[in-house]
Formats: C-alpha cells, sequence, structure tokens
C-alpha cells in the first residue's frame, strides 16, 4: 500500500503538466471506488476526507477504512483533509497518519489565515506531510459552509504572493471563478489570473469546485499551473443515480450489496473519466521509477 506525502505528489504532477485528482469520500463503498478507478488507470490520485464525512462518520473511522481498502493497491495513493478550518483537527488527522492536510482560513483574516496555516506547515513539514492553503474566497456551498456568489472574490496575485511568503504553504488553492456544488450557470474561469499567479508562486495550484466546469476548461487550468483538482458533486451524483437506476426499477429491493454496488460501479467509472481527462492516467510508474521519490 503506497501512501506518498502530497507534496511529492503534487511536485511530481505540477512539473510534468499534468493534475492529481483529489476524489472525496464518504464510505467504504466510495473509498473503494476511487481506489479502483486509481488502480485500474494505473494513476496516482488523492483520496479526501471532507467536514460533512467527519461529522458522520469521523475522521479515524475514515483513515482506519482507508487503510484497510488500501492493502491491495500498487498505485501511489494520499490521504488528504479538505477544508479544515480549526489549527486542531489539522493536528489530529496528521496524528493519524494523513499525507496531506488543507486549512482553510479564506473566511478569517488575511492575518489570522497565514498566522495558523503557517503553523500547520510547520508541524506538518517536519513529518513530511503535504499543507495546502486557500486565499481568495470560492463561492458555493461546501459542507456547513456557505459563500454566497457576490462575495465569491477572485484572488489577486498581490494576496496569493503575500500568503506564500507568509506561510510557504505546499499548495494553493486560488479563486479563479469555479464554485462549489453545482453550477447555475457554466463557469467561466479567469486564465489571465490563474496564469499570473501561477508565475508569481512558481508552485501547484489547486482548483476547488472541479465538478462540472467544462472539460476544455479544465485541461486549459492544468496547462496553467493547477496541479490539483478537487471532484466531489459529480461524484456524489453518478453514485446516486447508480443507486436510484437500481431502486427505480425495483423499489422493493433490500439488499444494499445491489444497489449500493450499482453506485459504486457508476462512481468507479466517473473516476476513471476524470483522471483521464487530468493526465494523470499511466503515471503511477514514474513514481516508482523515480528513486528521489519516496513512499511513506
Ligand atoms: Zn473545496
Amino acid at each position: 500500500m503506497p501512501y506518498i506525502s502530497g507534496k511529492e505528489l503534487l511536485q511530481q504532477a505540477w512539473k510534468n503538466g499534468y493534475a492529481v485528482g483529489a476524489f472525496s469520500a464518504h464510505n467504504a463503498e466510495t473509498i473503494q471506488s476511487i481506489l479502483w478507478a486509481a488502480e485500474a488507470e494505473q494513476a496516482p490520485a488523492m483520496i479526501q476526507v471532507g467536514q460533512r464525512v467527519i461529522q458522520y462518520l469521523g475522521l479515524e473511522p475514515m483513515k482506519k477504512m482507508i487503510d484497510v481498502f488500501m492493502k491491495d493497491i500498487t498505485v501511489p495513493i494520499c490521504i488528504h483533509l479538505d477544508h479544515s478550518r480549526k489549527y486542531e483537527q489539522t493536528m489530529e488527522a496528521i496524528q493519524l497518519g494523513f499525507q496531506s492536510v488543507m486549512f482553510d482560513g479564506s473566511a478569517l483574516s488575511f492575518n489570522e489565515n497565514t498566522a495558523i496555516t503557517r503553523k500547520v506547515v510547520e508541524a506538518a513539514r517536519a513529518l513530511g506531510i503535504g499543507t495546502e492553503g486557500e486565499i481568495g474566497k470560492i463561492g458555493g456551498t461546501e459542507d456547513d459552509i456557505t459563500v454566497d456568489e457576490e462575495d465569491a472574490m477572485i484572488t489577486t496575485t498581490e494576496e496569493a504572493v503575500a500568503f506564500i511568503e507568509a506561510t510557504d504553504v505546499d499548495s494553493l488553492a486560488v479563486s479563479i471563478g469555479t464554485a462549489h456544488g453545482i453550477y447555475k450557470k457554466p463557469p467561466k474561469l479567469a486564465f489571465g489570473r490563474l496564469k499570473e499567479i501561477s508565475e508569481a508562486v512558481k508552485r501547484p495550484l489547486v482548483l476547488h469546485g472541479g465538478s462540472d466546469v467544462p472539460d476544455e476548461q479544465v485541461v486549459k487550468a492544468i496547462s496553467l499551473g493547477i496541479a490539483k483538482v478537487n471532484v466531489d458533486t459529480e461524484l456524489r451524483q453518478a453514485f446516486t443515480h447508480g443507486v436510484l437506476e437500481v431502486l427505480n426499477d425495483n423499489p422493493v429491493e433490500y439488499h444494499l450489496a445491489v444497489y449500493l454496488g450499482r453506485g459504486r460501479e457508476v462512481m468507479q467509472a466517473k473516476v476513471r473519466e476524470k483522471i483521464r481527462l487530468f493526465g494523470s492516467s499511466g503515471k503511477a510508474q514514474d513514481f516508482f521509477q523515480d528513486k528521489k521519490i519516496v513512499m511513506i
């Protein structure tokens, strides 16, 4: 079970011009969908544990469950804590053995955000764990927090540079016109700004709200420095459609294995589609050829 630091994983993707899919898991079946898709595509991947599933199942049960399903996996995988708004929670994830953590202080003042992110970076770096920070507000609803579209702000190059100088975080989530959840109208990403930020901060950037962004825009964003694309909503949709397909057909199908199994199948196909779109299909072998990359 080859776990890899989020830092190493994103550096490798960033230098080679592709992105790693960061797929959100919510239960046993969705963990399997993600791991099996990565294995089938021979792709490195991130499996994300977000705030909603932490409230619902718990941080430790998710980590333990992923560990169990990792036993048969041979591709590099990184377990990532998504959108943590508490320093203590990031420390708990680090203690549990996550390979990457995100502290999201985007709702705080710039100074508070950078101060806590810096502390997270210091603790994580000592253990070789990757870190992600966020600057600018990404619109939509993620877990329990909603950012109105008017409040969503495109990250400025100046604040991105200042944030990196203050925190030295390994990767940076930028707000460039995507939103969490389902789009009311197709997004138009701010490519000019993305390019400018990428050239200024010279490190992997992260695209949140990756569901339902038109494929050509995703590919262009990756070419401009996005090395991690978060996908959650589209995967939950795929899973639910699989379940509904069975239950609509037979409302008295009471075997969970039948309808959850179909959800797992449909979601796995969606994860594979995203891996191919992001250019990470077949990239697992590069990690094993490069002796400098250490699995943890
Ligand atoms: Zn997000």
